[in-house]
């Protein structure tokens, strides 16, 4: 198995851990983007967004309540940003999904 992310959720790999449950890992991001950047990621090894099935609506909806309780955690009150780069023009570098959390500074729109 090959994947990075697969390999910090079974641990080969290590991370700093932010929040678990039985569906999803979130660690701190090795390249901070904001005071708050937190990587939360699906334990099922799903390669992007394109790839959700008719079966993943109900993980996706969790990742995205995930990161809003780290948010709360975090006490990031007076907002944050959820990011979920997909394929390459959307940025994405790692082939295992996973949603940003930023917070902790104002951030700008639209992004490059
Ligand atoms: P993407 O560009 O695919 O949306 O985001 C990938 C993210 O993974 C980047 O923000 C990058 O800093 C982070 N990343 C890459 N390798 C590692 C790693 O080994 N450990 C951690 N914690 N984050 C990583
Ligand atoms: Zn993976």
């Amino acid at each position: 198995m090959s994947c990075l992310f697969c390999k910090i959720i079974d641990g080969s790999i290590p991370s700093t851990p932010v929040y678990q449950d039985a569906l999803c890992y979130a660690f701190a991001d090795i390249n901070p983007q904001a005071p708050v950047h937190v990587l939360i990621v699906p334990r099922e090894h799903l390669a992007s967004l394109a790839d959700a099935g008719a079966h993943h609506p109900a993980l996706l909806g969790h990742l995205l309540w995930a990161a809003a309780q780290i948010a709360r955690e975090k006490k990031l009150t007076s907002g944050y940003r959820v990011v979920l780069n997909t394929g390459h023009h959307g940025g994405q570098t790692v082939d295992h999904l996973h949603v940003h959390l930023l917070g902790g500074r104002s951030l700008a729109w639209p992004p490059g």
